[in-house]
């Protein structure tokens, strides 16, 4: 059986080229009071890390994983809203990211073999595929939050959805056009509300 981690919304602006904004906008609440968690057991966040190629194809990762990455999630989100709110960053969300940047080697080692000549990869250990996977995502985060790019991160205006976006066509504040056309039929209903009110008084 496939385990199914993809949610029922395309990637927001950005979170194709951004493993952090892709990972902050893999719980996303729908109208109705709805939260769908990509990563609501340890198979389908495995599911969600192979679909990324931030694990191997074979990968099973245990529940212990599956926390450590949604609590890299909640520091990202944390991070994410104090860059879009300019309110104060949380110092334990700083070290977790920190944490997770250092869990792994990010350094590409140099190999030689006889037919190929010289190479580098980024050797991992089976026991650190989790941490491996954090260090990339949290990598991403650093640079994204630290680059040229900061001031294009966003957040759906589209109430109640929270996902994180790049700002890539001008005032565009919505992370889908299902997102967009609620905050359209919102803006229109409140429009006419109004006329409706002005009228009768
Ligand atoms: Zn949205």
């Amino acid at each position: 059986m496939k385990v199914m981690s993809d949610l029922p919304l395309p990637p927001s602006p950005g979170a194709r080229e951004h493993s952090s904004i892709d990972l902050a906008n893999s719980v996303i609440r729908l109208p109705g009071g709805k939260t769908l968690d990509a990563l609501d057991t340890p198979g389908s966040t495995t599911a969600w890390l192979i679909e990324r190629g931030l694990v191997g194809d074979g990968a099973a990762l245990q529940s212990y994983c599956q926390n450590r990455l949604v609590r890299l999630r909640e520091d990202l989100r944390e991070v994410f809203t104090a860059r879009v709110t300019g309110s104060a960053v949380d110092s334990r969300a700083l070290e977790g990211i920190n944490a997770a940047l250092v869990a792994a080697p990010n350094a590409s080692l140099l190999h030689y073999a006889p037919d190929s000549g010289f190479f580098r990869s980024l050797d991992h250990p089976a026991t650190q595929l989790i941490e491996h996977a954090m260090s990339v995502i949290a990598e991403d985060a650093a640079s994204l939050l630290a680059g040229d790019e900061a001031g294009l991160l966003a957040q759906c205006e589209a109430e109640p959805c929270t996902r994180f976006l790049l700002k890539t066509h001008g005032r565009r504040q919505w992370c889908s056009t299902r997102c967009g056309d609620r905050v359209r039929a919102a803006r229109s209903y409140a429009r006419k509300r109004q006329q409706a009110n002005s009228e009768s008084a």
